[in-house]
């Protein structure tokens, strides 16, 4: 993928606002695919995308146990979890494609799901060591 764009953040708050700064280059329709361990900061930086996308990033929770949750704003965000994903076929009954349309459409633990996804944006978050994280973008 072109242009990778690698950025060192050593808080919760600077996680936030890499997301933040994301957000305000998205367009409607957009795929946020999400890569990392559980805490490496992929909420945190949903947070900052719904802040970015002006909603209230309090709004945003870790929806460990709703897969899908939608934020309304000037440029709705869908976000989803797929950590308890039972299964790779389980993807295709939540209508990924639709649930993007109009808004940005943020999607933890990408990892797991079955294909690619054209045009999306990638992000991974790896955890270097107490609060240091390095988030990679692409696309
Ligand atoms: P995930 O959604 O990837 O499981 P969360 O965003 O829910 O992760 O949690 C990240 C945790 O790591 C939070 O407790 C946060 O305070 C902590 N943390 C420490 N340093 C950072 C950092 N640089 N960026 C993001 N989160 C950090
Ligand atoms: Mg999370």
């Amino acid at each position: 993928m072109a242009n990778p764009e690698i950025s060192i953040t050593k808080s919760e708050h600077e996680t936030f606002a890499r997301g933040e700064r994301l957000a305000r280059t998205l367009r409607p329709g957009t795929f946020v695919l999400l890569h990392g361990d559980l805490g490496a900061g992929k909420t945190a930086f949903v947070r900052g995308l719904a802040s970015g996308l002006g909603i209230d990033p309090d709004e945003v929770s870790s929806p460990t146990f709703v897969l899908v949750q939608h934020y309304h704003g000037p440029m709705p965000l869908t976000h989803v979890d797929l950590y308890r994903l039972e299964s790779a076929d389980a993807v295709d009954d939540l209508g990924l494609e639709e649930l993007a349309i109009g808004g940005v459409l943020a999607i933890e633990w990408a990892e797991r799901l079955p294909r690619a996804i054209d045009g999306s944006v990638s992000v991974t978050i790896e955890d270097l060591g107490a609060d240091v994280r390095r988030i990679t973008v692409n696309g």
